[in-house]
């Protein structure tokens, strides 16, 4: 694939990276491409980070023709840059396309450019303790129109963002608020697909979840509301009886990149995993009888979110004295031992960016 360099006159100053916090900043130079039916995926181009401009019946704005992807850009203590299984993003991309009737965009042509930006901008890839460059792609219809149809053209773009760790406590326990009046998928719905429109469904049970003191929302199955799915931007899981249980992969719940490695894992270490439904009546009383052991939440942004507290129907149950559970730090360590280049990556999920 040719890319086109456009340079930028004034590159900005970069940030303190001790007060980095998560999409705050954004780096000098983004990708961009575009989608014409009949003439294919052209003009790749890397270009300064600045607005786009769009016609107001541009698709995208009425019917929420939107996919994106979240990864990340680590920089090793020998200053090399490495990328952790960007093929997963390229390949999940796809099939939130395939969902919501957009173009593909290829997998090695998603990882050439996701390669090719973080290269330009390596200065851009912080090196304080659990710092990184979030890498953000995200295609959508820019067609002028305002007929309900598949769209005939779109544009592909990553931006990046230096960011520290997710939650500014840090690896810290939160409190989680099981939703049980909304809900964010259904089968047969976009609940597999990492897409927009999913969140704009779900911020409602974010703003509830806030409003009872907790940092995160849990969502029940879409169709009885018995049993346990993710967390608004995580997959979770449980560890009950020295067993591990996570809602499994069938069309309703987010396929995590994080999800799948910590899966490999866990079995890697002799744990069984239970890719099973779990009811949140048996979750709240293995929280009441003192089998849950523990709670924590994975995703690209948090990598491991220990749960302290689950709260369903105003009542409350504490998971390991509000304290991180040791199988959960050790994931932690295990994986961000990976990522940062640390430990030795014995399952071959990193890639070098040059
Ligand atoms: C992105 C996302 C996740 C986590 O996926 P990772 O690939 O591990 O980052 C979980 N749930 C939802 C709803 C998501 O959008």
């Amino acid at each position: 694939m040719e890319i086109r360099f456009e340079k930028r006159e004034q590159l900005l100053e970069k940030p303190d990276q001790k007060a980095l916090g998560f999409g705050k900043y954004f780096t000098d130079y983004m990708f961009v491409m575009d989608y014409d039916a009949g003439q294919g995926w052209h003009d790749a181009r890397i270009v300064p980070h600045a607005a786009i401009s769009m016609m107001p019946a541009g698709v995208v704005l009425h019917y929420a023709q939107e996919t994106f992807e979240g990864l990340k850009a680590y920089r090793r203590a020998d200053g090399k840059i490495q990328l952790f299984r960007p093929e997963m993003n390229a390949r999940r991309m796809m099939k939130s396309n395939d969902r919501l009737c957009m173009p593909q965009f290829p997998e090695d042509m998603f990882v050439e450019a996701v390669k090719a930006l973080v290269n330009v901008e390596k200065d851009w890839v912080p090196s304080e303790p659990d710092t990184s460059l979030y890498i953000r792609p995200f295609m959508f219809a820019t067609e002028v129109s305002l007929g309900v149809h598949m769209a005939n053209s779109y544009c592909f773009m990553i931006i990046l963002s230096p960011v520290g760790a997710y939650y500014e406590e840090g690896l810290n326990p939160v409190k989680i608020m099981v939703e049980d009046q909304y809900v964010r998928a259904v089968k047969g719905g976009t609940g597999f697909a990492k897409c927009g429109g999913n969140y704009a469904g779900s911020i409602i049970g974010q703003v509830q979840a806030e409003k009872e003191g907790c940092a995160q929302v849990l969502w029940l199955d879409g169709t009885e509301r018995k049993y346990v799915e993710e967390v608004g931007s995580m997959n979770i899981m449980f560890k009950i009886d020295g067993e591990i249980y996570t809602a499994p992969i069938e069309g309703t719940v987010l396929p995590g990149v994080t999800r799948d490695s910590i899966i490999h894992i866990l079995k890697d270490w002799g744990y069984k995993v239970n890719e099973t439904r779990l009811s949140i009546d048996d979750l709240m009383q293995a929280g009441r009888d003192g089998r849950l052991e523990e709670v924590f939440g994975t995703g690209t942004a948090a990598v491991i979110s220990p749960v302290g507290a689950l709260r369903y129907r105003g009542e409350e149950i504490t998971v390991n004295d509000f304290k991180i559970g040791d199988l959960t730090q050790k994931l932690y360590d295990c994986l961000t031992g990976i990522q940062w280049g640390k430990i030795e990556d014995k399952y071959g999920w990193t890639t070098m960016v040059d």
